[in-house]
């Protein structure tokens, strides 16, 4: 199958791009990360994954960065919530809902997400908002891509790519542990 990645940066990905091709599936990366801050780190996020995907010779697309659009549907009135709880929630609903939209459009056969590789992300939260936004014939894949040391492998793949690694999940209010740090 052709599977469309939800693809949240890089070295994410790279660990996820191996493990579905050992499904004999074949990614398709999608980024579309509108819960990034600003668009600088938008684009040094794409460009780390351009070049994952021109080293694993698959076909990366970029939606159009719209953070405002994220900050009105997605954040507005949960700016507090701390990092697992209701913003991420509807983050992850809101980037996979473009995912499952460019999916159907193009006529790949599924679509799943880079997001489960983090182990600070809840993966049973994560394939539920999948399934609630998957579209007709083109349903979410859930893989728990953490799994057989799937964050291990992206940190090593990264650091042999030389990939940028963030120290933030994306959005402005990720950022607040950064302030408390010497
Ligand atoms: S912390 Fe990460 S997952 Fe949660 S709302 Fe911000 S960008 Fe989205």
């Amino acid at each position: 199958m052709r599977v469309a990645l939800h693809t949240c940066c890089g070295p994410c990905a790279s660990a996820c791009v191996p493990a579905l091709r050992a499904l004999k599936d074949e990614p398709v990366l999608i980024f579309s990360n509108d819960n990034i801050d600003c668009e600088e780190e938008f684009l040094l996020r794409l460009e780390n994954a351009q070049r994952l995907a021109q080293t694993e010779g698959v076909e990366l697309f970029s939606t159009p960065y719209n953070h405002e659009d994220w900050l009105e549907k997605v954040a507005k009135g949960y700016e507090n919530e701390p990092e697992k709880g209701a913003r991420c929630e509807r983050c992850f609903r809101y980037n996979l809902e473009k995912t499952a939209k460019f999916a159907k459009e193009h006529g790949l056969d599924a679509f799943t997400t880079s997001l489960t590789v983090s182990p600070h992300k809840v993966s049973p939260v994560i394939f539920k908002c999948g399934e609630e936004v998957a579209l007709d014939n083109t349903p979410f894949l859930k893989v728990d891509f953490k799994k057989n040391n799937g964050f291990l492998c992206s940190t090593k793949r990264a650091k042999e790519l030389n990939l940028y690694r963030q120290s933030y999940c994306g959005c402005e209010f990720s950022k607040k542990h950064l302030d408390k740090k010497p």
